[in-house]
Order: structure tokens, then C-alpha cells, then sequence
């Protein structure tokens, strides 16, 4: 079955480091990275608004699943040239945001986001622009 995936989260999983807003949120969220990095021929679903990330976020806090972060997963799509209802392989996402996307990219997408400064992200495209693994969740370098 496809792991269906908002646009802006193709690049949250690059820099996810086992950080998230709850502990089920991560149990979630870790499964999902650890698939994708493992097994990168799972096949992935591009869809509007909350996808299998989302699900897991802590039903007694305030999400940010609908509203302004819709145009950041359209202006993540739009960057990689993907569109929703799309499915193809987590290979195939890595392979165009090595071609379309730069660490400093973060910084232009993602100006609301509370976890750009901590540099992950950044430092996953990094990874995937040299062709490195992204590392296992808890294993970090
Ligand atoms: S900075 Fe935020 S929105 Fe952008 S890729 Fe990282 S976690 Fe996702």
C-alpha cells in the first residue's frame, strides 16, 4: 500500500531526526522514515492536505494540518514539478529533489516553520545532493 504524503513533507522526512510533537506522533513518523530510507522503492502517494504523517498529530493540540501550510506543499510540488494524486517511488522523489532542490532552499520554502532552525533539514538535502544515505533514526553521525 502507498504511503500517501503531503508536498512539503517530501522534504520533512529528509531532515527527520526522531524529533516531533508527541511520542506516538515520532512512533509514526519514525516508521514511515524508516520504510522509506530502508526500502526506497516504496511506492509514495501525493495528496492535499493531511496524509499519514499528519494522522498521528496529538488530537489535543492545536494542528496546522489545513490553512497557509497548503501553500507550502504547493510550492514544494511545484519546486520537485510533482502534482497531487501522483505516485511514484521514494527513489524516484530523492532523484528529483537531488536535481531540483539546494540545502539554502529550506530557507526560502519553509519561513514559517519552527523546525528549519534547527539545520536538519537542510542538511538532509544535503544528503540526498551527494548521494549519502539518510541516516537511521537514533543512529545519528
Ligand atoms: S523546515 Fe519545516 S517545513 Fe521545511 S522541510 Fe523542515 S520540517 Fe519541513
Amino acid at each position: 500500500m502507498a504511503i500517501r504524503l503531503r508536498g512539503h513533507h517530501l522534504l520533512c522526512l529528509l531532515g527527520y531526526r526522531g524529533m516531533g510533537y508527541s511520542a506516538d506522533f515520532c512512533t509514526n513518523m519514525t516508521a514511515i522514515y524508516e520504510t522509506l530510507r530502508t526500502e526506497p522503492d516504496s511506492v509514495v502517494e501525493l495528496v492535499t492536505g493531511p496524509d499519514d504523517i499528519c494522522r498521528a498529530y496529538p488530537p489535543d493540540e492545536l494542528n496546522h494540518c489545513s490553512g497557509t501550510v497548503h501553500q507550502l506543499d504547493d510550492a514544494v510540488l511545484a519546486k520537485l514539478g510533482f502534482k497531487t494524486g501522483e505516485s511514484l517511488s521514494w527513489r524516484e522523489v530523492c532523484d528529483r529533489i537531488s536535481q531540483e532542490v539546494v540545502p539554502a532552499d529550506i530557507g526560502h520554502l519553509c519561513t514559517s516553520c519552527p523546525w528549519q532552525s534547527y539545520g536538519v533539514c537542510q542538511e538532509g538535502v544535503q544528503y540526498i545532493a551527494e548521494g549519502r544515505p539518510l541516516p537511521a533514526v537514533g543512529n545519528l553521525q
